[in-house]
């Protein structure tokens, strides 16, 4: 007896309609017709059945916390930072565990299985690394969640940073991370990604810094870890978010250090959501767009996945654990719109980011573990569009959360009275529905 078929799926490499039969926690089967009985089954309808979404750039001690002690009036980064200041010593372990407690509520029911979550680490005492290993051991049953040790302030501009840092790896905390544009000098910036390479390094950990995000054609630290990534051997280990100065960049520079950026193996996450509001600030106009250069990156062969970076907090007042709605906002703003990019959009919200954080590849398949999202569209460019609702989230076998499709019941003389939105593309390459 299976525990689950889900009837009638399309994968997202365009095989289906399937079967996926699910036994205990694995993936027992995948075929065309499934004679079995099951404890229970759902019916895909040619919808599509996806991995889990993935968010390899997340900032949890910060989550929910909009408006507390005021809001960023300027929008910027720089008041973000400030205002983050503002709100750190008010912080207690018993808030910041339920805002992300009450975040994760939120993702599961999106489908988002996997977070990389930053935690400030710059000062004493590490509420927020207290806090968020808790929620950790809370969330391990159905999220996969990743801490950062974030020094916030600079790792050499904030006083103890690096101490603290070492001690929130000590403490558990699972990647080393950092800022180096942050730093007082450029040559500052260089020497901190030098030292948090060897940390990690020396601890066998990943690491993962905020590199380069800034609009200022001269922030170069994304070139330091390269060269650390490759000289320390490093590679798919390392993360380089943001790098958003990579926009501003020359373009002989550009075509010069893309290839190293590949050779060292390293990932780049690039946060769109955040970085199309925040970059270009203090530009009158044209106006930069401020993402880093993903077409010519995925074309290196690098492995770029998207980040949402943040919800509802000093640097973002919107949000909403949606990683559909990032991929759409880098459709847009990168842009990257042929067919096979917007593909590559979604794939960087699922398998891309998984591979960013250094999880087990996560494609369905017989055998596999049972982790899976039933989206109300018939492939990933529909889903991507549409931001399409999660009708079903299955962690392990278990359906965690369930949302009713979105359907509009319309009033109109001589027109359908009932519609639903994801039936509404034209099928390209295929021949018009008789
Ligand atoms: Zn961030």
């Amino acid at each position: 007896m299976l525990d689950i078929i889900i009837r009638q799926a399309h994968l997202p490499d365009g095989r289906g309609p399937l079967d996926i039969a699910i036994k205990g926690d694995r993936v027992a089967e995948i075929a065309t017709k499934i004679e079995a009985e099951a404890g229970e089954e759902i019916d895909a309808a040619g919808r599509l059945v996806s991995p889990p979404f993935t968010d390899p750039h997340f900032h949890m001690d910060a989550t929910l916390s909009l408006g507390s002690p005021r809001m960023n009036v300027s929008g910027t980064l720089l008041e973000g930072i400030a205002l983050w200041g503002e709100l750190k010593p008010l912080l207690t372990p018993e808030a910041v565990i339920d805002r992300a407690m009450r975040y994760c509520d939120l993702a599961v029911s999106q489908g988002l299985l996997a977070i990389r979550s930053h935690v400030d680490v710059s000062s004493a005492p590490l509420v927020g690394v207290e806090a968020l290993l808790e929620v950790r051991k809370q969330v391990a049953p159905y999220i996969d969640l990743q801490l950062v040790a974030f020094p916030q302030d600079g790792l050499y501009r904030a006083q103890n940073a690096e101490e603290n840092l070492i001690q929130a790896l000590d403490m558990g905390v699972d990647v080393v991370g950092g800022i180096p544009h942050f730093e007082r000098t450029m040559s500052e910036g260089a020497r901190s990604v030098r030292r948090l390479a060897e940390i990690a390094a020396d601890r066998g950990l990943m690491l993962d810094l905020h590199c380069d995000e800034s609009d200022d054609p001269m922030s170069r630290h994304v070139e330091t870890l390269a060269y650390e990534t490759t000289r320390l051997g490093l590679g798919g280990r390392v993360t380089a978010s943001h790098v958003t100065a990579m926009h501003s960049y020359d373009n002989y520079y550009a075509s010069k250090l893309i290839p190293l950026i590949a050779e060292s193996g390293m990932n780049v996450v690039p946060n769109p959501l955040i970085n199309i509001t925040l970059q270009g600030r203090s530009d009158t106009y044209p106006r930069r767009r401020g993402l880093t250069r993903v077409p010519e990156l995925r074309a290196a062969g690098v492995n770029v996945a998207f980040g949402q970076d943040c919800t509802m907090d000093p640097w973002y007042s919107l949000g909403s654990a949606d990683m559909l709605e990032v991929a759409h906002m880098g459709v847009h703003a990168v842009p990257m719109t042929s067919r096979e990019a917007m593909e590559g959009a979604f794939t960087s919200v699922t398998q891309n980011g998984a591979k960013a954080m250094g999880l087990p590849d996560p494609t369905i398949r017989k055998g596999g573990p049972a982790n899976l999202v039933v989206l109300q569209a018939r492939d990933p460019i529909e889903a991507v569009r549409m931001k399409a609702t999660r009708l079903a989230v299955i962690k392990n076998g278990k359906v965690l959360a369930r949302t009713e499709p979105r359907m509009a019941a319309l009033s109109l003389p001589g027109r359908p009275t009932t519609l639903d939105p994801a039936d509404y593309a034209p099928r390209p390459n295929t021949q018009e529905a008789k």
